[in-house]
């Protein structure tokens, strides 16, 4: 079956060829019938969330709390929730840039089954993805579930809690409470890569968006779908581990690139 990159080749574009490269991204859009988003750290920093890398970043001032040491230490879990709470106004402030609403645009437009997403801010959400069709492989830290009966507990609950006592409350059943996100040394979550890793094997048209792709095993699925025979595009101002498999390379801000394809 031809798919929609042989009309278009092998293309590195680069930040002076912005234009040139969205006329590309257009093309590859429109040959397209199932797209598959992956998106990670990126699409978000125009919103104000910090990327994993950027200095200063909130994610590099501590080192994150391993999964066992939060389920061991009521120290370490004070702790999380400590930092958690530091970053709370800046998740609640934050609003779907433009990346978030292209593509949503193209979800509405019936071209996108579904998003999967390295992200745990919840703000493909937040621009219109029905919770089911967003796939998160990190989870989602607006949130937090008791780690024994899985029973949600909302986080300005949480908060009222540790704000009076200084340490955050167990589940009415008695096990322990964490924000639903993936932590280092836990579980990824297996229904969730089953379902990543069905897309990609099931898509023409795979848009790795916002991610160095050097978080494991998340980046194995942009290689999963290339392999399958999509045609695979990276949007990612810094240079990633994949750049020589991919078949159309934007090497620019993703709110420029993807803004064009923003629905009126
Ligand atoms: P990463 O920080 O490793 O990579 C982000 C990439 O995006 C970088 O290469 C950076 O150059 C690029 N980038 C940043 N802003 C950009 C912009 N405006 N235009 C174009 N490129 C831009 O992120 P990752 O690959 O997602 O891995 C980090 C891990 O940390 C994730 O798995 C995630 O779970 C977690 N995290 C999540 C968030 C969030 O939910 N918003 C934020 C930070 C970290
Ligand atoms: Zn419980």
């Amino acid at each position: 079956m031809p798919n929609a990159g042989d009309s278009v080749g092998r293309t590195i574009m680069i930040t002076a060829d912005l234009e040139t490269a969205i006329d590309r991204l257009r093309d590859l859009i429109e040959a397209a019938r199932r797209i598959v988003p992956f998106t990670g750290a990126g699409i978000s920093t125009e919103s104000g969330i910090p990327d994993f890398r950027s200095p200063g970043g909130l994610w590099t001032k501590n080192k994150p709390i391993p999964f066992d040491d939060y389920m061991a230490s009521a120290d370490a879990r004070t702790e999380a929730w400590r930092r958690r709470f530091v970053i709370d106004e800046t998740f609640a402030r934050a609003k779907p840039g433009r990346g978030h609403r292209a593509l949503t645009s193209l979800y509405r437009a019936g071209k996108v089954p579904a998003l999967i997403t390295q992200n745990i801010d919840n703000l493909h959400q937040t621009s219109g993805f029905s919770p089911q069709d967003v796939v998160e492989l990190h989870g989602n830290t607006t949130y937090a579930l008791c780690m024994d009966c899985a029973q949600r507990h909302e986080l300005p609950g949480i908060r009222e809690t540790f704000e009076e006592s200084g340490h955050p409350p167990d589940c009415a059943c008695g096990g322990i409470i964490k924000t639903a996100t993936v932590s280092f040394g836990q579980a990824m979550p297996a229904a969730a890569m089953q379902r990543a890793q069905d897309l990609a094997n099931d898509c023409d048209l795979f848009l790795a968006v916002g991610s160095s792709l050097v978080v494991w095993p998340a980046a194995g699925i942009p290689l999963l779908a290339k392999r399958n025979g999509a045609v695979l595009v990276i949007i990612n101002r810094e240079p990633t581990e994949f750049d020589e498999l991919a078949d159309l390379v934007i090497r620019n801000d993703i709110g420029d690139a993807l803004g064009p394809f923003i629905a009126p």
